[in-house]
């Protein structure tokens, strides 16, 4: 997963995103499960995370969606490498850096990169969460053309393929921001 950090942090943009459409959570308590966390970790946590951290990160998951997007617009991205070096120098032009959190390869194998500070496990667990999406698509697209065929190469470094994969990633770990957040007011 690649993120957008502002060089400074987002102002008014940042807490200001409005949150869409969010399924509620079937089984309260199933982060703070998922996570190992103690009663008193876990408000610990919702007091340092649920706030700005948890907004920053799904403001800017939404950013990168909207990158993403934008990128099919030019007839000259036809690859996910494409794609990747837009999204990069669309968000440069804008004075972003991008930072790089995870990956999933095409063999499906996911790494995601440790954090430091007191919401590191969950930014960790959202970043697994997004390259997950992609393994799962990369298994789907195995199935579909075979595994390590040319029409899978050609399917898993398709532009619109990998700006949907991405969309649907985002959406999974935003999804994991607005649970943990619904969780720490249940
Ligand atoms: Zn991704």
């Amino acid at each position: 997963m690649t993120t957008a950090k502002k060089t400074t942090p987002p102002s008014s943009e940042s807490g200001a995103s409005p949150v869409v459409g969010r399924p509620v959570l079937s089984c309260p308590g199933e982060i703070q499960k998922a996570l190992g966390f103690s009663d008193s970790e876990f408000k610990e946590k919702c007091r340092k995370c649920a706030g700005k951290v948890a907004d920053t990160e799904i403001w800017s998951s939404k950013k990168m969606q909207e990158e993403y997007r934008k990128t099919l617009k030019d007839p000259n991205v036809k690859t996910g490498a494409d794609v990747q070096a837009e999204v990069r120098k669309s968000l440069a032009s804008q004075g972003y850096m991008t930072v790089t959190q995870g990956t999933t390869d095409s063999s499906g194998n996911i790494k995601v990169k440790k954090q430091k500070g007191p919401c590191a496990k969950l930014k960790e667990k959202a970043t697994e969460i997004h390259e997950k999406v992609h393994q799962d698509h990369t298994k789907d697209l195995e199935k579909k053309h075979g595994k390590g065929t040319s029409a899978f190469k050609k399917a898993w470094n398709d532009a619109s393929d990998w700006v949907q994969d991405e969309i649907n990633a985002h959406a999974a770990d935003q999804k994991f921001w607005n649970d943990f957040k619904a969780e720490c007011k249940a």
